[in-house]
Order: C-alpha cells, then structure tokens, then sequence
C-alpha cells in the first residue's frame, strides 16, 4: 500500500503569480497533483470546464454544500469557491500530494479539519510591482485598480499563517525555492519512517 501524500494549501493576492508557479510545479515534480475547484463565477477566455474550475451554477454549489461535497468553501470577491472532499481524500491516498490553490479562508478551514496541511503562502517583491501587475493592460479605471490592490493587501494579512513563504521576483527561482519546500517535506522524519517503515526496520534490527 502507498503512503499517504501531503496536503498542501497555496494561498497568495491575485497578481503574485500563484497559478503560474502551481502549474510549473505539477509540471516539473512527480507525483503531485493540483485540485479543481467548484466555482460559481463565470468562465474567463482562455478557462476549460474541468480544467480551471468545474464551474457550476449557484443551485448545484449549495445543494453540493449540504450533501457535504466539500473539504471547504468560502465567498472570495461575491463568487463561491469550494474544493471536492472525495477528490482530495482519494487523491491522498494514492500516495500523491495535493496542492489547493485556496484563499485564507478556505485555508483556515482545511487547517482545523487536517492539521498535517501544509501552508504556502506566495508574495510580490514589492508594492509597486504587485500594482503594476494588477494594473494588468491598462484598460481599468483607478478605483478598480485600487479595490483590487485593497484585495490583495487584504489577503496578504494572512501571510503569517502559512508555515512557508515564497518571494515570486524571478520565477525561475521562486520555482526552485517552491520545490524545495515539497522536497523537503517528503524528507521529514515522519514522512520517512512511514515511507521507509521495513528498510528502517531492517537497519536497526
Ligand atoms: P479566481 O476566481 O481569480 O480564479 O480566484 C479568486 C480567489 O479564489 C483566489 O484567491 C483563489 O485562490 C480562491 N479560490 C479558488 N478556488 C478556491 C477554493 O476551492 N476554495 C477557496 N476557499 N478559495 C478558492
């Protein structure tokens, strides 16, 4: 039987590059995989169904909620986001890892229900750069502009939660330090004593 994998939560503001470092990860790395959220928001050009999100209509989300669909949801910018309890747990125990790309929220309440989740929280490298990211291609209006940053600084209050933090300046770095936190953590002690429990055996007797 495999060991069971790590949870990770993955929470950054809008502008940080969170999917982007995600994606090359899972690309990059063995046996970790990303999980597709349900989401009430409407499909932006370029998103998949089942892909991005598995988008879903107000009605379905709330009778999901009820059944207990899902590890945890939260209302992030007036849309409703929430991630499939099943996946996750059969994922797990395949023996991969599995990363939620979720808000504080969202984090705060795998942490209750799971201890043993790893938090990561991605950072701009500064306020400014975070501003001309969200200013994206100069097509919005200053408030906009201005409520996302207000969003985003909002979210980065919770930085202080997560147990690892990566810095997104160069993202070929920021993408070596991601992995090196996922690697590290198949090296702990526990995570070898589960995964090694006949060769530690073996060693000692
Ligand atoms: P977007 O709609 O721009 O893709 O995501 C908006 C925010 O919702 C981001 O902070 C993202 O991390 C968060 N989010 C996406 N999926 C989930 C989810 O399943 N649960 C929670 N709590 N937040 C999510």
């Amino acid at each position: 039987m495999s060991t069971r994998g790590t949870l990770y939560t993955v929470s950054a503001p809008s502008g940080a590059g969170k999917t982007s470092l995600v994606k090359a990860l899972i690309e990059s790395t063995e046996a970790i995989c990303v999980s597709v959220s349900h989401t009430t928001r409407t499909i932006r050009p370029g998103e998949t169904d089942g892909v991005n999100y598995h988008f879903t209509d107000k009605d379905t989300f709330t009778q999901m909620m009820t059944q207990g669909a899902f590890l945890e949801s939260a209302e992030v910018f007036g849309n409703f986001y929430g991630t499939s309890q099943q996946w996750v747990e059969d994922t797990l125990n395949s023996g991969q890892d599995v990363i939620l790309e979720i808000d504080w929220q969202g984090a705060q309440q795998v942490r209750r229900l799971l201890p043993d989740t790893v938090g990561i929280f991605i950072l701009p490298p500064s306020r400014e750069e975070l501003h001309k990211r969200l200013t994206g291609r100069g097509q919005d209006d200053d408030s906009v502009i201005d409520a996302r940053m207000q969003e985003a600084i909002s979210e980065m209050t919770h930085y202080v939660e997560a147990q690892y933090v990566v810095i997104n300046d160069d993202f070929d770095q920021a993408l070596a330090d991601f992995r090196g936190i996922i690697l590290a953590q198949r090296l702990t002690l526990d995570n070898q004593q589960r995964r090694h429990e006949q060769l530690l055996a073996d060693l000692l007797s």
